[in-house]
Order: structure tokens, then sequence, then C-alpha cells
């Protein structure tokens, strides 16, 4: 038996006893945003569900998802270079900033949804804060021109800012001026409509709000050991909890485990999980709490990757909001360590290799040596080679002023292919064939985007079985998408962020 607490995180507002063979119609496991995103879009819809998620750790959001954790940019593709990467004749490939963009506008329905029904407060996690892009030199700025040019076309891009003017772009982030040569070639764009998001506390506020349903358990210090298809329509989930270990039983299930998905969707043994392996990827922020220096900057601004440099290692400055007090952070710095997650075991690498995918991560780390020699140098960089690093973007930073800490763990993609084995910096749901099992890999573009991913998840599920139109319907209205489908694709947007922006509180 496992004490499984309706948790309200600090308050526990009622005990309830786990039992042998207890069974669900749904377990999640991990509490992080994708997991609290499933579970609040499957009460909203589906509320006569009976859902269990189980926690390994005594809180939830607290690995990838946690505040420190994550860079809490909402990506909609404002100001994220490597969005907009150009082939190889020179044009700019536009088409997933346009989608990421659009996902994000999915989580800003829902939010709006839920706050204007008193269902969560989006004050506790988001502030509306401008997004810039940031490059210096002839090349690079003439890039950052060709990207304004050809976004602003897009409504989803329409309110872009673009500046070559030394004073204009201090007038926008002055900590990137001060101390920089006036004569520098410099340019920027800007996007006033950029957010600065707490995944933390938001999946608290998910948790919090479904937690009010009978329906709904959160088992915190409860792991997931393994697990079996035991019939056509069940799996039973060994989990442990204060050193007992039981067994449980449902029709459906997420491992939304974070960097341990991979080694659980390998114990699976659905035919689908055999062509995955993990690369694990770790990073550290400097960060900033001096006033001086936090009042002075309101952006989150996005530079250039070093040549050579993994797409997640686009070096920025943001301006963090976390439980009321302003931070900078500067990052992220990328490493390595073979753990899976930030609170995980130095196993977790080795035993992701299995017969299935030994080939292909071998030709991954053969293929992507220059990769793991970045990584490792970027490891070993002391303190003051990293504040060198941040003068490239913050000319007068001093290192007195910042500290690092270590973010959280991503663990990318390694995917078979006919010739060996290809490393993605997405990511990618896997989904057993009858529905009964879905699993979410990789880390890029992320939280921000977990209401797309988590409705995709939902639909391809065995609980989307009943009445599709009708949960279809419960769906758009929940995204605000009923009440404006008979609009052009321009006036569809137009409308739906119009509604956001007079929820949130975002006033162009
Ligand atoms: C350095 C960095 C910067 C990022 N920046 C951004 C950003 O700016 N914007 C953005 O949108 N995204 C960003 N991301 C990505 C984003 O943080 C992740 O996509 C997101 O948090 C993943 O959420 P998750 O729920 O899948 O995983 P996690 O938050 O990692 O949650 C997984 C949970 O599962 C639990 N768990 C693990 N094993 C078990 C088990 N056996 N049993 C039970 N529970 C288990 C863990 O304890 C954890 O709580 C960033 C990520 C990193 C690492």
């Amino acid at each position: 038996m496992i004490n499984c607490k309706k948790n309200k995180f600090s308050v526990v507002t009622s005990k309830k006893i786990l039992n042998k063979n207890n069974s669900y119609d749904a377990i999640l496991v991990g509490a992080g945003i994708m997991s609290g995103t499933l579970a609040l879009l499957i009460t909203e819809i589906l509320p006569e569900i009976k859902i269990l998620i189980i926690e390994k750790l005594n809180k939830p959001g607290s690995e990838s998802t946690g505040a420190f954790n994550n860079a809490g940019t909402g990506h909609a593709a404002n100001c994220e270079l490597n969005y907009t990467p150009l082939d190889e004749n020179g044009n700019l490939q536009i088409d997933k900033a346009l989608s990421i963009n659009r996902s994000f506008e999915n989580s800003m329905s829902l939010w709006a949804s839920l706050y204007a029904t008193g269902k969560i407060d989006i004050k506790k996690f988001l502030k509306f804060i401008p997004h810039i892009s940031f490059v210096t030199g002839t090349e690079d700025i003439s890039f950052l021109k060709k990207r304004f040019k050809a976004m602003s076309e897009y409504q989803e891009f329409a309110d872009m800012e673009f500046s070559s003017s030394f004073n204009q772009i201090k007038c926008w982030a002055p900590l990137i001026t001060n101390n920089r040569n006036p004569l520098d070639k410099v340019a920027a764009t800007r996007i006033k409509r950029g957010t600065d998001i707490n995944f933390e506390a938001l999946t608290k506020e998910y948790l919090n709000y479904i937690s009010n349903n009978k329906n709904v358990e959160i088992c915190y210090n409860t792991e997931l050991i393994d697990l079996k298809k035991i019939d056509r329509k069940q799996w039973k989930l060994k989990v442990r909890s204060l050193d007992r270990e039981v067994s449980l039983i449902t029709s459906y299930v997420f491992l939304g485990a974070g960097g341990k998905t991979i080694n659980f969707l390998q114990k699976s043994k659905i035919p689908e999980a055999k062509i995955y392996g993990g690369f694990p990827v770790s990073g550290k922020w400097l960060i900033c709490e001096e006033k001086s220096l936090t009042e002075k900057h309101n952006a989150k601004v996005y530079g250039k990757a070093d040549i050579g440099s993994p797409p997640m290692s686009v070096p920025h400055l943001d301006t963090r909001w976390i439980e009321g007090k302003k931070f900078l952070l500067y990052g992220p710095f990328a490493g390595f360590t073979t753990k899976f997650l930030k609170k995980g075991s130095y196993f977790d690498l080795f035993s992701s290799i299995k017969k299935n995918n030994l080939f292909s991560m071998l030709d991954v780390g053969i293929k992507n040596n220059d990769l793991i020699n970045y990584l490792f140098s970027q490891s070993l960089k002391s303190h003051n080679s990293r504040v060198e690093n941040l003068r490239n973007m913050m000319p007068s930073a001093e290192p007195s002023n910042w500290y690092l800490e270590n973010a959280g763990q991503r663990v990318q993609i390694i995917k078979k292919t006919k010739d060996g084995g290809s490393l993605q910096f997405g990511t990618e749901i896997v989904n057993s064939g009858d529905g009964s099992l879905s699993a979410l890999l990789g880390a890029s573009p992320g939280a921000s985007t977990a209401v797309s991913i988590m409705i995709e998840v939902l639909k391809k599920s065995c609980l989307f079985n009943s009445d599709k139109f009708d949960l279809e319907k419960k769906l758009s209205y929940l995204l605000y998408e009923s009440e404006s489908k008979n609009e052009s694709d321009n006036n569809f947007l137009e409308i739906i962020k119009k509604r956001n922006n007079s929820i949130l509180g975002f006033h162009p």
C-alpha cells in the first residue's frame, strides 16, 4: 500500500491509500509540465476519467520544468534565430517558426480560457516581456534584415520591428549597448508581445485546479519501476514508494518522465520503441540578482550560436521573474553527463543502450565527435571565461555580479536510420499502435508548446475513442477556435490574439 496524497503541494488536503492492483483509466508518469498539461486537458474534456499521476520527487515541476532549470521563454519564434535557418540556396526557412508561433498561441488561448473562468491564476506564471534578436557584424546583420523582411509579412510576426541604430537598441536593451563602441555594426529586431513563463508555477496551477476533481489522484515520492502489457487492453505498472512496491492496473499510460522516458519506453517493449536512443546534454546558467542591473533589463535577448555549437546553446540574456523576484539569466552553457535527469543516475545513459539501438548510438557518437568535444570543452570553462562569453552580449558584465547554476537536463533523440543513426534536436511523440501508451521524447521547443503536443497525444490515445466529434468540439471551445472558425486564416489569428491579449492583459 502507498500513501497517496491529494496534494496542494505544501498543503495536504486529504490522504488516500493506494492499494495493490488499484485500477485507473489513465496513469501519467511524472509531474512535469507535460503530464500536468495532459491531465488538465483530460479533466476538462473527459472529467469522468479516473487519473493517477505519479511523481518520483516530493513536488511537481522540479526537473526540466523547474523555474531555474529552463529559460522560461514562451517560445513563439519571435527571437530564436535557430528556428529560421537558411537553406543551401540562401533562402530563409520560416515554416518551423510559423508552426511554433501557432502552437504557442494555443497555449495562450488555453491559459486565457482557464483564467477567464477562474481556474488558474496567470499572474503566478506569466509576464509579458519583449523578445529581441541581437546580432553584430555585416553578415549577421544582413541575415537579420532578411529574416525581418520575410517574417514581418506574416500576421504572426507583423508587429516585428527592426533597427540597426545603436541608440534605438540602447533604448530597447541598455545592457547590450553599455561599454560597446557606438561605431560597432549592430542590429536587432523586437517583438513587444513576448513572454517570460514560470513553467513550474504553471504546472502547480494546473495540478492545484485538477486536484479538485474527485477522479484525479496525485502521488509524490512514488516512482515507476517497470511496466508490462498484461492483456489486449491493460498495462500493469510496478511502482515504489517509501520502499514499498505495488502493482497498478491501467488502460492508458503516458510516459512523461522527462529524460527518463526513453528508459521506460524501452521497458514497455512496444515495437515502436526499438528505433530510439538518447543523448544527454546538460546546461548551466550565469545568474545575476544585482538590482542595479536587473532593473535595467526588461527583455529576452537572443543572439547567434557559436559556429559548431548545438542549436540549444544559442546564447540569451533573459529577464526572469520567479516568485515575484527579478533575475537575469545568461546561457545556457552546454555540458556533458551520463545522467538523463538532473536528479538522475550516472547509469541512465548506459542502461538505455540496447541491442536494437547500439549501432545507431555508436554511429551518432562517431559522427558527432565535434559536438562531444564541444560539450566537454564547455563543461571545463572557468567562471571568468563564461563571463567573457557574456560580454559578447553585455560588454559591461563583471564576474562578481554573476554566479553559476546548473540548468535542467535535456535528452536529445537518437533515431535509427537506414545507414546508422541520426541525432535530433526536436520533440517526438511515440504512440503504441493501439493508443494505450504514449511517450514524449526530446526537448525543444518544449514546455511552450506543451498544449499542442498534449492535444496530439490525447487525440492519438485510446481515451479519445468515445465521441470524437464531441471531444473535438470541447477542445476547440477551450482554445477559442470554435468562435472564429469561419474567418479567413489571417482574421482567425487576429481574433484569437485580440481575445488572448484582452484576457491576459497585453496592451499593444
Ligand atoms: C536548459 C534548458 C532550457 C530550456 N528552456 C526552455 C524555454 O525557455 N522554454 C521552453 O518552452 N522550454 C524550455 N526547455 C524545455 C522544457 O524545460 C522541457 O521541454 C519541459 O520542462 C519538459 O517537461 P516534462 O514534463 O516532459 O519533463 P520534466 O519537467 O523533466 O518532468 C519529468 C518528471 O518525471 C519525473 N520522473 C522521472 N522518472 C520518474 C519515475 N520513474 N517515476 C515517477 N516520476 C518520474 C521527474 O521527477 C520529473 O518531475 C528548456 C530545457 C532545458 C533543459
